[in-house]
């Protein structure tokens, strides 16, 4: 019974957990902006009522727009709370019990990192380092010292593939194409997913990326060699699905 009532609490709390997630990526590193976060208009102070504080369904009913100064609210804000909805939702469905607490977690902090990557070109460390012990830990008592050894070295080996890339990269073009960040991110996802992992993640992350470049150029916005797109979202969302996909995928069958 303890887990439905995880289930359910998870998937209640998820939007609201997003709200904040991006409130605190938009914030980031000044942790003191949160407070405010959603409360008022960022351009003209109206302080927000109730009824537009819901997730995502507030954004719809304003149409993206602040009641009283008309300016844009940023698109992050409905992106961010999907996602940690759909998150919560995938983990329910994929894990059981304490091990999808574990799921949302890990992907709702790759969620933090990527909305603090689109707005900034920087996955924080406290993401992308912090969930390589966090990763090892899980393993070491969800399948014990040889596995959390196993992947201790696919986080040795995502970082080394990445940061080697990164700095060939910088020695023929002279200039930053991935960054540390990235490198550090695919360790991470090593910890928690394993060796075999790893090109998954790298596949998903490039394909979420030109994805994104694609839709960019649809909405008008042109793609140059020179205009910087993020890998870090891409890598996250490759992180988060190479760890939950194959129970996923176990559960539905
Ligand atoms: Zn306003």
């Amino acid at each position: 019974m303890i887990d439905g009532y995880l289930d359910v609490f998870l998937i209640l709390a998820g939007a609201f957990v997003g709200s904040f997630i991006t409130a605190s990526a938009k914030a980031w590193p000044d942790w003191s902006q949160i407070v405010s976060g959603r409360s008022a208009c960022a351009h003209c102070g109206q302080k927000l009522s109730p009824w537009e504080l819901i997730p995502i369904v507030s954004f719809i009913i304003l149409r993206g727009r602040c009641r009283n100064c008309k300016t844009d609210i940023s698109g992050l804000h409905p992106i961010g709370e999907a996602a940690a909805l759909v998150i919560a939702i995938s983990a329910v469905i994929a894990f059981d019990g304490w091990a999808t607490l574990l799921a949302v977690l890990f992907g709702w902090m790759l969620l933090f990192g990527a909305l603090v990557d689109i707005r900034t070109f920087l996955i924080p460390d406290v993401v992308s380092v912090g969930l390589i012990p966090t990763g090892l830990l899980v393993t070491f008592f969800n399948a014990g010292q040889q596995a959390a050894l196993m992947h201790a070295f696919a986080a040795i080996i995502g970082f080394a593939s990445l940061a080697i890339i990164a700095v060939v990269y910088r020695y023929l073009r002279g200039r930053e194409g991935l960054g540390m960040g990235d490198a550090k991110l695919l360790a991470a996802g090593g910890a928690w997913a394993g060796l075999y992992a790893l090109p998954w993640i790298v596949a998903i992350g490039a394909g979420a990326t030109l994805l994104i470049v694609a839709i960019g150029h649809v909405l008008g916005r042109q793609a140059h060699a020179d205009s910087a797109v993020p890998l870090g979202p891409g890598l996250a969302a490759g992180c988060y699905l190479a760890y939950s996909l194959p129970s996923f995928v176990q559960q539905l069958n």
